[in-house]
Parts: C-alpha cells; structure tokens; sequence
C-alpha cells in the first residue's frame, strides 16, 4: 500500500517530468493547439512543488492531492488547469480519510480524477483529449486491481496503458478543445493533454515503485 508519501513524491516526480517535457508538450501543442500546454503546465506544478513545503507532517493522500488541485487551478490556466485541477479535486475527494491507500483505493482516486474530467470538458474516449489517456488508464488499473496485483502493479499498468492511449491519439482527429478547430488536420500528431496525462501517470508509478 502506498501512503501520503506516494501522494507527495507523485507531485515532485510529475513536476520533474513535466519540467523535462516541457518542450516536447509545447511542440505538440504548437502542432494543434496555441503552443502554450508544456508552459502552462510547468507552471502549475511548479506552484505545487512550492506549495508542498507548507503542508503540515501529519498530513494525508487527500490533503496532498487537493494542494495540487487547487494549485493547478489558479497557475495552469487555458483548457488544462481547469480540467487537471477538477481531476485532483475528485481524486482527492475518493482519497478522503484514508492515510493508506490499497489497489482497490488508487482505482478509486484514478476513476474520480478521469470522472472529473469527463464531468468538466464533456469530452468522450476517442476525441483526441486527455481522456484519451486517463480512460485506458482507469481501465487497465481496474483490471489489475482485480486480479489481484498488489498497488504498484496497479500504478504500473495505469501508467503503459497512458502511455499507449497517447500515442493512440496521433491518428485521430480531434472534437474538443483548441485542437477541433483544425477539423481533419489535427490527425496526424498526438494530443498534448494525454501526453501529458501519460507522463503524470508515469510520475504516479515511480513513486509507488
Ligand atoms: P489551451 O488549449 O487553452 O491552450 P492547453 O494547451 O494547456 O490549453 O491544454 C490543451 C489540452 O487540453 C488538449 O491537448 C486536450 O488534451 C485538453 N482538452 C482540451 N479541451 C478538452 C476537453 N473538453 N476535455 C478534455 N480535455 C480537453
Ligand atoms: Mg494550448
Ligand atoms: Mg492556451
């Protein structure tokens, strides 16, 4: 099981990622969207990673991901801060009084954020978004959790199942967001949001790891 720890190392981890990709979100973004998702997002979690510092020793998974929800929210900006807050927000909402968290738990938290989401930017699988990546997520950690793989296992096939769901993303053409707006010529480049979405979720794992 993974406590408040995992909970504040995923934050350090996606910040490092985040910070590593920057770049390589922008270029994407620059592709199909306004060229600003690698900043935008490097931003954010480099509020998070300050604010960390001002969380108290004692406190829980839920009190780390609602940090990041409401730090994403107010330093993001554009479609993303929105979305990536909502999703802390409900994750952190699932997460809520438990100082331990089981497979069964990190199922749940992963659900809420893809749950937020959805219930935000109205977006389904397939649209060439961020869901995109969360939903395979949530689907291949239920799946493991199921069959009874302990809770990095559940990170692990979360993060590969990300991972593939962006890269899933290069031939679509997209129906929400910035992106729609290049109908038939957003295919052919892979959507920043679930690239990203599959580096946080990498991030998610490492630190269970
Ligand atoms: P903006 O488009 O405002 O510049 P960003 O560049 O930071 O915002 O984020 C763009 C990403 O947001 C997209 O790549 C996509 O993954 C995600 N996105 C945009 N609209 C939606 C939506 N309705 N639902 C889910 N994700 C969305
Ligand atoms: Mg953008
Ligand atoms: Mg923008």
């Amino acid at each position: 099981d993974v406590d408040s720890n995992w909970a504040t190392d995923w934050v350090r981890r996606s910040a490092d990622a985040v910070a590593a990709h920057r770049a390589d979100l922008t270029a994407l973004d620059r592709a199909i969207g306004d060229g600003d998702h690698g900043e935008n997002l490097h931003r954010g979690y480099q509020a998070a990673l300050a604010a960390l510092d001002g969380l108290p020793d004692d406190s829980t998974p839920a009190d780390a991901l609602m940090l990041v929800a409401t730090t994403l929210i107010s330093n993001v900006g554009g479609a993303a801060g929105p979305l990536y807050g909502t999703a802390f927000l409900k994750a952190s909402g699932a997460a809520q009084g438990l100082d331990e968290l089981g497979p069964a738990d990190v199922v749940a938290i992963l659900t809420a954020a893809r749950d937020g989401i959805v219930l935000r930017g109205k977006a389904q699988h397939g649209e060439k978004t961020m869901v995109d990546a969360w939903t395979p997520a949530v689907d291949a950690a239920a799946a493991a959790a199921e069959s009874g793989s302990d809770v990095r296992d559940v990170l692990e096939a979360a993060a590969s199942a990300a991972e593939q769901g962006a890269a899933d993303t290069e031939p679509l053409v997209a129906r929400k967001g910035r992106a729609s707006y290049l109908g038939e010529r957003s295919a052919g480049h892979r959507d920043p949001g679930a690239e990203s979405s599959a580096l946080v979720l990498r991030a998610a794992a490492e630190a269970a790891a």
